[in-house]
This record gives structure tokens, C-alpha cells and sequence, in this order.
């Protein structure tokens, strides 16, 4: 059966069964002790019927057993009170004298322990004892102790109820009080069942629901998520996977922009490489064609533009080369202490030639209590370059490139900012990628490789902070990190 293979088949089944069992067992219970108690009362409210009853035999007993006198009264009183047997017993319990047919009474002999148990009046009721038409049952009764002839101790044995509530059925058919409570306990278990059923059924919808959103999402519907209206298990499940889906949807974006950065990456470099590759190939082709024609002036010229492109060349791969090896994260900082001041004088020294050619102003201020910091020189000094480097090459003559150290609590601030161009707004978060240059074309001429930012952002990346960046367009543009003081 499908249902069966279903959790709320499963469930419904065990459920069921439980509540099954749980009926039959409260149901054996309550007949049982309603049994008991229903024994003990009509016990204790007959306990003295065998004594009154024993009155009636007293003249057929006093010298010798009158046999025909005991049956017919017998006979008389169960007539008269059908609900009892009646039996007459010698002291060793053997049964003298009883009325029905002989074949229906089974015992000779009534076990005396329970009678002598019930004449004591010790014992709490109900006390059962054998019950004569029934080999192994049994049966309330009464009894009184009785003298048979001059010598013999007797007792009367009655039991009570007969052959009624022989059985639960019975009883349950009889009783009314039994009957309701099967009754009440029967639509009370219908009812838990019913609503036993609509909770699995509301519990596994949810469920199915969430089995339908995650086929979704194993189909490419990666948008839908889980609702979630409470915090029980079925939902943290729910909030689990709507994370998971997150967490997977993110990764994908990532590897998507990576392939795309990549694709980028290879078109730049093949570009970036086939450009100077061209124009050597083009020169060297002239020097050879035009050998003996070509005056040494143009011949050294023709060289030194081969050299500047080889040289270009060889930075850019260095670049790719040193990125990569960040990538990979086989460069690692060595960090030492060291002063920042100086090192910024020992960089602005080395541009200054540049800055002078350029007619731009390079300046520092470097204040002299400027604690020492704890850093990869040679990679702090690479940022310095690549900041300073750029701002002289965006800057045009006249304008000024300042250098600022400053401590800001537990930090050096550092500022590199110039009064150059500026960069666009736009342009601004995407300016620390590899490659990527504000001016579209990507003549040599105008600037570097587009590496020089995404080597200095990851540079101070290593170093547990962020190079940031701020410009206006037209008035200049300044980059800034911190490094802990020592
Ligand atoms: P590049 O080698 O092209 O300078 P970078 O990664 O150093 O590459 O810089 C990326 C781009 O950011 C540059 O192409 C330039 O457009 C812009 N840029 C960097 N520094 C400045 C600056 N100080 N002023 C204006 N634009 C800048």
C-alpha cells in the first residue's frame, strides 16, 4: 500500500496500533477492577446471607443428613434467589450436598483456606474462591460454618452472582456503569485518534512542503525559500536548509564572478601582452628590412622603444607573478618592527626625481614621535610606491602629492592623497580589481598595468586592514590605511 511508504502512513499506522492497544489495555483494566468492585460490594453486602441462609437447614442437619430435605431446599431458596448456588460441605470441604445437574458441578471438594479466610472477617473483600461448576474459575461467595449431625463441622457455601458476569462480555452487556465507560472510553479514543490524524497529517505537510522547495532548488529554482512561523524542529530544520540555500546560492555567485574574473584576467593579459609584443615585433621587423638605410639616431630610437616595451613586459608578468603567489597564499608577511616615518622618507626620496620631472610637489608630514609599528617592510613599502607611484602619474603639473602619518590611538593613519584628476564616483569600488583601469583604453601610455591597486589592497589585506578610498572628481583623490603600532 503507497500510504504505508509515506511518513504520515507510518506514523498514522503506529499510532493507531498504540492507541488500539492503549483501548484494550484501559478497557481489560476498567473491566477488571469493575469486576472487583462489583464483587466486593454484593460480597460484603452478602457476607452474613450464608448465616441466615444456614437457618433454614438447621432441622435436616440435627441428627443425621436428610439428603431429600437439603436439595428441595436448596431447590426453594435458589428458586426464590437465582443469582445464588448453594452447596453444603463436610469439614474437609468435600461437597455433600448441592442442586443442579450432577454433570454441571466439576469439583468434589471446595478448596476450605479461602472459606476459613472470608469466616475470619481478616481479609479485605473480595475473596474468591472455588467455584464448583468450573474446574479452575473463581467466584465470590458467602459462607457460614454449620454442624452436620452431632460431630461433623459443615459449612454452607454459597456462591454468589451464579453463572451471571461469568465473563467481561457478560459484565460489559449487564453493567450500565461499565457500558458507559466503554462507551466514553471507545468515542474518546475515536477522538484522539481523529485528531492524532490531523495533527500528522498538518506536522508532515509541512514536511512536503519542504521537500517540494528543496526539489525545487535540486531543479534550478534556486529563489524560494522555507517559510518559517515557529521555532520547533521542523523549523530550525527549515532555517537550516534556507541558510544552506543561501550559503549555496552565495558560493555560486562567487564562483560565477571568479569564472568571470578570470575570463577577464586572460582576456586583459593577452591583450596587455600582444600589445608590446606587436609593437616590438613591428620595430624589429623595420630595423631588419630597413637595415642599411636606417640612421643610427632612428636605430637607437627604434631599441629604446623595444627596451621600454620588454621592460613593461617583464613588470607585468612580475605582477601577475606576485598576485598570483598572494592567490596561492605562498607570500605570507614577515612582519618586524620598524619606523614608518622613515621608510615614507626613504619612498618620497626615491620619487622625487620622478615628481620634479613631472613638476608635481611630493611632500611628507612625519611627526617625529611617530611610535614604530610592527609590519612586512619590504610589502608596506611596495603600498607606499604603488599609492605614491599612481599619484604622481594622476596628477597633473602644478598640483601637489602630500604623504600624511598620524596617530590615531593604537594606529598609524596613513593618507597618500593627491590633487590629480579624481576618480569618477562610478568608477570607485571596482578600481582595487585586478586590471581594471578608469580609462577604458588601454594604451601603456597613460598609465600602468592596473595590477599596482590590487597588489596594495592585498597587501594591507594581509595585514589585518583596509586600504580605502576617497575622491572628487576634478580635485584629487586620496588612499588611506592603519597599521597597529607596535
Ligand atoms: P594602473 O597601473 O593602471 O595605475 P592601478 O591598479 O594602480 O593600475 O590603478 C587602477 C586605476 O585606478 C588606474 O588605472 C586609475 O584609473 C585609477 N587611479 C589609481 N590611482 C589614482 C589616482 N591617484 N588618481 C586618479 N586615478 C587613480
Amino acid at each position: 500500500m503507497q500510504v504505508f511508504h509515506t511518513l504520515y502512513g507510518k506514523i498514522s499506522a503506529i499510532f493507531l496500533i498504540l492507541l488500539l492497544l492503549l483501548g484494550i489495555v484501559l478497557i481489560m483494566v476498567s473491566v477488571k477492577s469493575s469486576m472487583n468492585f462489583v464483587r466486593e460490594s454484593d460480597q460484603a453486602l452478602n457476607r452474613n446471607l450464608a448465616q441466615e441462609l444456614a437457618k433454614e437447614f438447621r432441622p435436616f442437619l440435627t441428627d443425621s443428613l436428610d439428603y431429600g430435605g437439603i436439595e428441595h431446599t436448596i431447590h426453594e431458596l435458589m428458586v426464590m434467589n437465582p443469582r445464588v448456588e448453594i452447596y453444603l460441605l463436610d469439614d474437609t470441604g468435600k461437597i455433600l450436598a448441592f442442586f443442579a445437574e450432577p454433570q454441571q458441578v466439576k469439583l468434589n471438594y471446595v478448596d476450605l483456606e479461602k472459606v476459613r479466610t472470608f469466616l475470619d472477617q481478616k481479609t479485605t473483600l473480595p475473596i474468591l474462591g472455588d467455584d464448583p461448576k468450573h474446574e479452575v474459575r473463581k467466584k465470590h461467595f458467602s459462607a457460614a460454618r454449620i454442624k452436620i449431625g452431632k460431630n461433623i463441622d459443615g459449612f454452607l457455601y454459597v456462591i454468589l452472582g451464579g453463572q451471571q458476569y461469568d465473563s467481561a462480555s457478560d459484565m460489559i452487556k449487564e453493567s450500565y456503569i461499565i457500558r458507559t465507560t466503554a462507551i466514553t472510553l471507545g468515542v474518546a479514543l475515536i477522538f484522539a485518534a481523529f485528531v492524532g490524524l490531523i495533527s500528522f497529517a498538518l506536522l508532515t505537510k509541512r514536511f512536503n512542503r519542504m521537500t517540494e522547495i528543496v526539489k525545487k532548488f535540486e531543479h534550478g529554482e534556486f529563489d524560494e525559500r522555507i517559510a518559517i512561523h515557529s521555532d520547533d524542529e521542523v523549523a530550525q530544520l527549515a532555517s537550516a536548509f534556507n541558510q544552506m540555500a543561501d550559503t549555496i546560492v552565495a558560493n555560486m555567485d562567487e564562483l560565477r564572478r571568479n569564472d568571470q574574473l578570470r575570463r577577464e584576467l586572460i582576456a586583459n593579459v593577452s591583450h596587455d601582452l600582444r600589445s608590446p609584443l606587436a609593437s616590438m615585433q613591428g620595430y624589429l621587423e623595420t630595423i631588419l628590412m630597413k637595415e642599411s638605410s636606417l640612421s643610427p639616431e632612428k636605430r637607437s630610437k627604434y631599441f629604446k622603444t623595444i627596451l621600454e616595451n620588454t621592460s613593461s613586459l617583464t613588470k607585468l608578468v612580475d605582477e601577475l607573478f606576485e598576485l598570483s603567489k598572494f592567490d596561492a597564499k605562498q607570500t605570507q608577511p614577515n612582519p618586524e618592527p620598524f619606523s614608518l616615518s622613515e621608510l615614507t622618507q626613504d619612498v618620497v626620496m626615491k620619487y622625487q626625481p620622478e615628481a620634479d620631472s613631472r613638476n608635481v610637489r611630493l611632500n611628507a608630514s612625519l611627526p617625529k614621535d611617530l611610535p614604530m609599528v610592527k609590519a612586512d617592510i619590504a610589502m608596506i613599502e611596495r603600498v607606499l610606491s604603488n599609492l605614491i607611484d599612481n599619484a604622481l602619474r594622476y596628477t597633473p603639473a602644478d598640483g601637489v602629492v602630500h604623504i600624511d602619518l598620524r596617530r590615531q590611538e593604537d594606529k598609524v593613519h596613513v593618507v597618500v592623497s593627491d590633487t590629480g584628476r579624481g576618480i569618477p564616483k562610478g568608477e570607485l569600488p571596482r578600481i582595487f580589481e585586478r586590471f581594471y583601469r578608469v580609462e577604458k583604453s588601454r594604451g601603456r601610455n597613460s598609465g600602468g598595468s592596473g595590477l599596482g591597486l590590487a597588489i596594495a589592497s592585498k597587501i594591507v589585506e594581509l595585514h589585518d586592514n583596509t586600504l580605502s578610498v576617497e575622491s572628487e572628481l576634478g580635485k584629487g583623490t586620496s588612499f588611506s590605511f592603519e597599521m597597529e603600532v607596535l
